[in-house]
């Protein structure tokens, strides 16, 4: 089985002397392509830091993350944003749609971001809205949109530019359990259609239970809980 991602003895520590926090603890952490994972924790536990790091947002304070064996913690910021901008899509709890855009502006402009050619925009933007079951609402903008439906477009957002690997801090904390399990779904089944890996945190024991594999955080300790 190919490893996607992998963290060999991660750590991250903010800020230095009496005043340092030490978020994430020596980490490893290793996951196969077409996998849905869940990282739990409580508020705190360092689910955040260590989603940062994978994501290449942020740079380990000890240890190394690899994406497709390449060291990308080690790279420049250029470089790993250039890797993260082609190869992820990233969820965030709140959506981060942009207010004035519809929903297709908002796919649209991730897929400039991703350094799509123009000319593939609308088909991928089109497949991806109707991936999510949003195509209908496509010309509305965020502000006329519930939770789950901003968050399918995030999700839209995310995945229109084929990523490997989609990255989703707490996507569902926001919602109620019954859109919260619609959201969860799209994620499995992009894991079944196109092969894509999943990482998100969550504390929603209803989550843990529909992913393939659970690691867990507690005080910035990470368990395998396989
Ligand atoms: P979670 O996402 O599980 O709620 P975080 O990764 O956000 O946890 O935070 C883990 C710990 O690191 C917390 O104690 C938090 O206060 C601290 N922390 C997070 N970001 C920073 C930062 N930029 N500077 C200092 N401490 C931080
Ligand atoms: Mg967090």
């Amino acid at each position: 089985m190919e490893t996607l991602l992998q963290a060999v003895g991660v750590a991250r520590t903010y800020g230095s002397g009496s005043g340092s926090v030490q978020a994430l603890k020596r980490a490893d952490l290793s996951i196969p392509a077409g996998r849905l994972v869940a990282l739990r924790g409580r508020s705190g536990s360092g689910k955040t830091t260590l989603l940062n790091l994978l994501a290449a947002l942020d740079t380990p304070t000890e240890g190394a993350v690899y994406y497709k064996g390449r060291a990308i913690s080690s790279l420049s910021d250029s470089e790993r944003t250039l890797i993260r901008r082609r190869e992820m899509g990233l969820i965030f709890q709140s959506y981060a749609l942009i207010p004035l855009m519809s929903a297709y502006e908002n796919v649209e402009f991730g897929l400039r971001v991703a350094g799509v050619p123009r000319r593939e925009y609308a088909a991928l933007a089109r497949e991806a809205l109707d991936y999510v079951g949003m195509l209908p609402r496509m010309k509305h903008r965020p502000f006329e949109l519930s939770g789950g439906e901003q968050q399918r477009v995030a999700i839209a957002r995310a995945i229109a530019h084929r990523p490997s690997l989609v990255l989703a801090d707490e996507p569902t904390a926001e919602l109620d359990s019954r859109m919260g399990l619609t959201v969860i779904k799209v994620f499995k089944d992009l894991v079944r259609d196109f092969g894509i890996t999943v990482l998100l945190t969550t504390h929603d024991p209803a989550i843990i239970e529909i992913v393939d594999h659970v690691y867990t955080l507690e005080d910035g300790q990470l368990e395998d809980e396989s």
